[in-house]
């Protein structure tokens, strides 16, 4: 992967968040406390404010950067998890990330979120997008292809039995609605993709 354009990245995460942030809310309210839009929207914006200062940075340093301000502003237990994400991006990521380096590096985020959260695969959370979304990068899915795995991998989430989170507190009333924080995932994978995909 080339040098790319981090503030057209931010952009596009920060706008399918705020579009959608009554949506997330609404998940959250139905196995939750409804605060999911509005947490990913106060980070996701605090990160488009900063956009330019990110993108001037080196890849690692901008994505540590951006992990910070998502744990310090989205809140809620999504926060640490989702700045666990992007601050372990940073730190396993090259400056220039190939292909093969990026899905290495994912692989290591995801496994500091999962050991943030005490949490694994099949426990209806963010995890069941994002450890999916890393299998179609590494067996060389294109951008689109996994987009669409992102969003079938929040629907799968559908019929699963909460075991971490706020939502695990409803024990089997949690079946039957999707999890909040793997709908996020799902929507910043397809936006970043298409951002991505639109660059030179
Ligand atoms: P809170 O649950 O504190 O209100 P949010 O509503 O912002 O925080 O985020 C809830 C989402 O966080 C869940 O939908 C789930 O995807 C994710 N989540 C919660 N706890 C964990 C965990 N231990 N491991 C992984 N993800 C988690
Ligand atoms: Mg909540």
């Amino acid at each position: 992967m080339a040098v790319f354009d981090l503030a057209r990245l931010v952009t596009a995460a920060a706008d399918t968040i705020a579009a959608h942030a009554e949506e997330l809310t609404a998940l959250d309210q139905a196995i939750g406390d409804g605060d999911h839009g509005l947490n990913m929207k106060r980070g996701f914006e605090a990160v488009r404010a900063e956009a330019e200062a990110f993108s001037a940075k080196p890849v690692p340093e901008a994505l540590k950067a951006i992990g910070t301000k998502l744990v310090m502003t989205v809140g809620g237990a999504s926060g640490p998890l989702f700045g666990t994400l992007f601050l372990a991006l940073g730190k396993e990521i090259s400056a220039e990330p190939d292909h093969a380096s990026l899905t290495a590096a994912f692989g290591k985020a995801i496994e500091a979120v999962a050991a943030r959260g005490k949490s694994q695969v099949g426990q209806k959370t963010m995890l069941d997008v994002l450890q999916p979304v890393h299998d179609a990068l590494a067996g060389g899915k294109t951008a689109a292809e996994i987009a669409d795995i992102a969003d079938r991998a929040a629907d799968a989430t559908i019929p699963m039995k909460a075991l971490r989170g706020r939502a695990s507190f409803l024990g089997d009333r949690s079946i039957g609605h999707m999890d909040a924080g793997g709908r996020s995932v799902a929507l910043l994978v397809r936006a970043i993709g298409e951002a991505l995909e639109g660059q030179p």
